[in-house]
């Protein structure tokens, strides 16, 4: 018997969450498979998509051309752009559509000879002050790329900071930032990502940047039907059971005030579980509700198996997906599922495609 620890990834609940994003985006959406898909496997992610996606999004080029070398043919846009002017050439031959966020990525095409038709799109900065132009070197940017005779279309974009906050007023005054930033200018437009998408229908213009969303890991306070993509599985390997005032794994932190029942887990942070996560973040066993105790290990973690009598070695652990939410765990952990998703590694990536 190996390991039974593995993430399963629902192809089924990808395109439902694709396909919802996109009926709400109401246009074209890019799929977000930056980062090996949050951790779910770029290349099998984007074949699972490739019948009904408009075009996909990754962060540089090397994730590009995975995509590419599986057979991706669909638009790829490269989230950072380039980051040296030899990348160009890759950008062209590939078909890849870059974003051009800072000045020196203008140089890059200005100062490089043999690159032509290439399609950009050209970052706003409404707002968030990490990249991209400041509104007042929009119009320059713009006419400087379609100067160099290397550029057949431009596409102007920005990126929300808070528009996970229903309540903040910063995405409606991102919103007009970047409105009056490119007005008179022709071009396509791309403002929202997940959240976006979600919650502010005056964004959705243009294309849309599906990510988190695609996973089901709905990044909004509110409910929008989304299903988990990945479940992080495992099985009870071993039970014990703690005598009062003992002590449970490194640094003692859960102590036992009466018997317990503690059943032994083949998930550790090595493999992507948060060693953060502190006792009582929730588990499902057999399906049934409980709670981690004592400090997660690298290759194991500890559960509450006291009121589970009918749990022992065997039974089917999910650490989040269908039945725990990961936004619980990421919340007990002091982190966003973006982080926990991402950071899955060791444990095989098992795909079901219903
Ligand atoms: C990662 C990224 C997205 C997707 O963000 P989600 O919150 O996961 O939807 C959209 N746009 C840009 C520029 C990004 O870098």
């Amino acid at each position: 018997m190996t390991r039974p620890s593995q993430a399963i990834i629902d192809l089924g609940a990808l395109r439902h969450n694709y396909l919802l994003a996109r009926r709400l985006q109401d246009g074209p959406t890019l799929a977000v498979l930056k980062a090996n898909a949050y951790g779910h496997g770029s290349v099998q992610c984007a074949h699972a998509l490739a019948d009904v996606a408009d075009g996909f999004a990754v962060a540089f080029l090397g994730e590009a051309l995975t995509l590419r070398e599986a057979g991706i043919r669909q638009p790829i846009v490269l989230l950072e752009g380039v980051f040296h002017a030899d990348e160009l050439a890759l950008v062209q031959q590939h078909q890849l559509w870059t974003v051009v966020h800072h000045e020196a990525q203008v140089r890059m095409i200005e100062q490089l000879n043999d690159v032509h038709g290439l399609r950009v799109w050209l970052k706003v900065d409404s707002g968030m002050h990490r990249v991209g132009f400041r509104p007042e070197q929009v119009a320059d940017a713009y006419k400087r790329l379609l100067c160099t005779g290397k550029v057949i279309d431009i596409t102007f974009m920005t990126h929300f900071a808070r528009a996970d906050e229903p309540n903040s007023d910063a995405t409606e005054k991102q919103l007009a930032v970047f409105e009056s930033a490119i007005e008179g200018l022709a071009g396509g437009r791309s403002i929202c990502n997940s959240a976006g998408i979600l919650e502010w229908p005056e964004a959705r213009q243009g294309w849309g940047r599906a990510g988190i969303v695609l996973y089901g890991a709905d990044p909004t306070p509110y409910e929008h039907a989304l299903q988990p993509v990945m479940s992080l599985q495992s099985e009870i390997f071993a039970v014990r059971t703690l005598l009062p005032g003992e002590a449970l794994g490194y640094g003692g932190t859960f102590v036992a005030e009466e018997p317990v029942r503690v059943g032994l887990v083949a998930v550790g942070y090595a493999d992507g579980y948060p060693r953060r996560a502190p006792n009582g973040t929730p588990v499902s066993i057999d399906g049934q509700k409980s709670q981690l105790i004592g400090r997660v290990s690298m290759d194991m973690l500890t559960v509450d198996l006291t009121h589970l009598p009918d749990a022992g070695i065997g039974s089917k652990v999910e650490l989040w997906g269908k039945q725990v939410d990961v936004n619980a765990v990421a919340n007990a952990a002091g982190t966003i599922s973006y982080e926990l998703m991402c950071n899955v590694k060791r444990v095989p990536l098992v795909y079901q495609s219903e």
